[in-house]
């Protein structure tokens, strides 16, 4: 058999026009335009690509956009203070901070600087906590979209088995517990450097999602027949035949997996334009919240 593939973009441009339409309504309603703030320190091309994605994004939304590229020489009290600055900032609801930051300044401590109610990443301790045990909180971006994608897949979460690869602190991690919430009440098993043989466990699962930043993690021998293959994995790997030099890669090898899985993620296209979704999603919700 052959998977379907799961088209990312097409559930993006789904939700992003009901999040446009949130946008509108709050506009016209209470005069609120959701405002979300995006700082880049230094220009790392990959973080340059994103935080453009992020800035569009909001703007097609009908947001207010606030963008800040600051050099790679800021200090870690100078970002810091423009945080704190954004944080009592009417006009801003969310506020994002690019990572990586440079070595020199800790992401801990801008993290930590962010204001909870508008850590539209979900990133800060307080929404990490709330998240664990199920309190309103926003949800970090990824790992709410790779929700998404399973239940657009058509796959019913509840009482399956999903194995996560990968425990970061972004993706795998925050996963595992959304789909072990009640809600969802899938049952986890979560793999990582530290396990011995990953395909024990993957070859059992209903749902896999793959976030390890490695291509060729996952194959088509390590699935069983009719699973749902999320790849979170972006990858640059040398391709001297493109313009870039380059191209993008998934931590599955596509061709093996969508032959045995029952759907399937690509890459790009698959889990990237969900992520950018929900921080939009989260940015509304803020400015709700402001407006309440
Ligand atoms: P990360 O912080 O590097 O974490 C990777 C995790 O995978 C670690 O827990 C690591 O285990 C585990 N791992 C690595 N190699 C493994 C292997 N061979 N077998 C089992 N586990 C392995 O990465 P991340 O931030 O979670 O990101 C993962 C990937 O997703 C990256 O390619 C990243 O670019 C991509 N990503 C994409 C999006 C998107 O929107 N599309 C968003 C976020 C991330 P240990 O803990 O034992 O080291």
């Amino acid at each position: 058999m052959s998977g379907k593939i799961i088209d990312g973009k097409e559930l993006a441009a789904q939700l992003r026009s009901e999040i446009a339409d949130g946008v509108s309504r709050l506009k016209e309603e209470k005069g609120i335009v959701p405002g979300l703030a995006v700082i880049l320190v230094g220009d790392n091309p990959a973080s340059v690509s994103y935080v453009t994605a992020k800035e569009k994004a909001s703007q097609e939304a009908g947001m207010y956009s606030k963008e800040i590229r600051l050099p790679e020489s800021t200090t870690e009290q100078e970002l810091v203070s423009l945080v704190k600055e954004l944080n009592s900032d009417p006009l801003i609801h969310g506020i994002l901070v690019q990572l990586p930051v440079p070595k020199h300044i800790s992401d801990k401590a801008v993290i930590n600087a962010i204001a909870p109610e508008k850590d539209v990443d979900g990133f800060t301790p307080v929404n990490v906590g709330k998240m664990l045990i199920g309190e309103e909180c926003f949800l970090p971006c990824t790992p709410h979209g790779i929700i998404k994608l399973i239940e657009f897949s058509g796959m019913d979460i509840r009482g399956k088995h999903a194995v996560v690869i990968g425990r970061s602190n972004i993706v795998g991690k925050p996963v595992a517990v959304l789909l072990s919430r009640k809600e969802t009440n899938a049952t986890v098993t979560l793999c990582h450097t530290g396990t011995k043989d990953i395909s024990k466990f993957t070859k059992e699962a209903d749902i896999i999602i793959v976030a390890a930043g490695r291509p060729m993690t996952l194959t088509g021998d390590m699935i069983k027949e009719g699973a749902v293959v999320i790849d979170v994995g972006v990858n640059r790997v040398p391709c001297p035949e493109t313009t870039r030099g380059y191209k993008l890669v998934g931590d599955a090898d596509f061709e093996s997996c969508s032959k045995v899985a029952s759907a399937i993620t690509p890459v790009p296209g698959g889990v990237g334009p969900l992520t950018i979704t929900m921080l939009l999603f989260n940015t509304l919700e803020s400015a709700k919240r402001a407006a309440r």
